[in-house]
């Protein structure tokens, strides 16, 4: 039966910016709801080493990471709901969403760290071989491809360490950039250039995907050069699409400001959105530093703006408790 959850501060999404918005969302006493989305624990989820995040001398694990920030989420007061959100009305305070199991969330304040998606090049040949040999994440699928040849699409920090990654499965990764430069960081890039088994093709980009047999599966790539248009066939048996991430925001337009890049715009120097009561932090509405400790960061601005809002509102809060009933 479907129930509807009450609570002065619904966050959805369950990444670094959401789970900080909980921490102290949950210290400030508003008892928050996150309602962790088809990815619990975020994008790091599905990567390996971390070496930025502050207040780790050794590497840490990007799952075990996000563990901790669920276990102290949890521990100071946030309940958690394995839950997707799909359809939401903001046209009203409180606001409130439909879960993809038929609950209902209703929230006095609403903070959105919904994060981004893998992008991908969008060819048809990309669709048909999804799974068949395609591949958005290096860390999750990368296994299939032990002793095998594989590519990596892109020129950025995911490529580079995806590239990186592959080398535990297989000695013969091809990094195929559409540039001529990388935008990842200097120390990735070294350690690339370094590697015995990563080699890298330059202003190249996948014309399209190559495959055979029944059920398909994936066995050439045809490269396209970017400066001079010629095609060429490289054999592979397996393709990592790494070009960045779009922000998860397909379910706010037109009922919240988004940008023309579907980032959620806030008012400078705070988490504040279009709407009075809704906050955005974290990559959601980050297109410049798109990293684990800026999502934390902002997702601390966004839970300290909704208990200031909140404590300035003029209308009848929800309990401070999680509430529940059965609609
Ligand atoms: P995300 O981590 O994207 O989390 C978004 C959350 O929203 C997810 O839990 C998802 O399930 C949820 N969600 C989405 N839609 C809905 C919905 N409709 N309803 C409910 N929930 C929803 N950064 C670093 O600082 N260091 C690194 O080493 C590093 N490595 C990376 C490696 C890879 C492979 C990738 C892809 C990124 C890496 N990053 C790294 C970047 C970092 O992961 C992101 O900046 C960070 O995770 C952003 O956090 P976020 O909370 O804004 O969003
Ligand atoms: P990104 O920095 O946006 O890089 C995307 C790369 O893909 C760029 O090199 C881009 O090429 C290329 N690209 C984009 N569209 C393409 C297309 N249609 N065809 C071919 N190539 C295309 O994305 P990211 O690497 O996923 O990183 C996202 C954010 O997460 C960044 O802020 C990054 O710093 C962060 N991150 C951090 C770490 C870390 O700290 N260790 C690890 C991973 C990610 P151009 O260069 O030509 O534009």
């Amino acid at each position: 039966m479907a129930a509807t959850h009450s609570t002065r501060m619904l966050i959805l999404g369950s990444g670094p910016a959401g789970l900080t918005a909980a921490i102290y969302g949950a210290r400030a006493g508003l008892a928050p709801i996150v309602v962790q989305g088809i990815q619990p624990g975020g994008q790091l989820t599905i990567t390996t080493d971390v070496e930025n995040y502050p207040g780790f001398a050794d590497v840490i694990q990007g799952p075990w990471l996000m563990e901790q920030m669920q276990k102290q989420a949890e521990h100071v007061g946030t309940r958690m709901e394995w839950d997707h959100i799909v359809a939401v009305d903001l046209s009203q305070r409180p606001f409130r969403m439909i879960g993809d199991s038929g609950n209902i969330y209703v929230g006095d304040t609403l903070v959105i760290a919904t994060g981004a998606q893998a992008k991908w090049l969008n060819l048809p040949s990309e669709e048909r071989l999804k799974g068949k040999g395609v591949s958005a994440c290096a860390t999750c699928d990368g296994f299939f491809y032990r002793g095998k040849k594989v590519i990596v699409i892109g020129g950025g920090n995911t490529a580079v360490e995806e590239a990186l990654y592959m080398t535990n499965h297989s000695h013969d990764v091809t990094l195929i950039h559409r540039r001529d430069s990388l935008r990842a960081e200097k120390i990735l890039q070294q350690r690339l250039f370094a590697h015995p088994n990563i080699k890298v093709l330059w202003n190249r980009e996948i014309a399209e995907f190559i495959g055979e047999g029944t059920p398909e599966g994936l066995v050439a790539a045809d490269l396209r050069d970017t400066t001079t248009g010629a095609i060429e066939r490289i054999e592979l048996d397996g393709a990592f699409v790494a070009i960045g991430h779009v922000p998860a925001t397909e379910l706010f337009k037109g009922k919240l400001e988004v940008d023309a890049d579907g980032y959620i715009p806030v008012t400078p120097g705070t988490s504040r959105t279009s709407i009075p009561g809704v906050f955005a932090c974290g990559d959601v509405m980050d297109k410049v530093y798109r990293q684990a400790v800026t999502a934390a960061g902002t997702g601390c601005m966004a839970a300290l703006d909704a208990e200031k809002f909140l404590a300035e509102a003029d209308y009848e809060a929800a309990p401070a408790a999680h509430e529940v009933e059965a609609a």
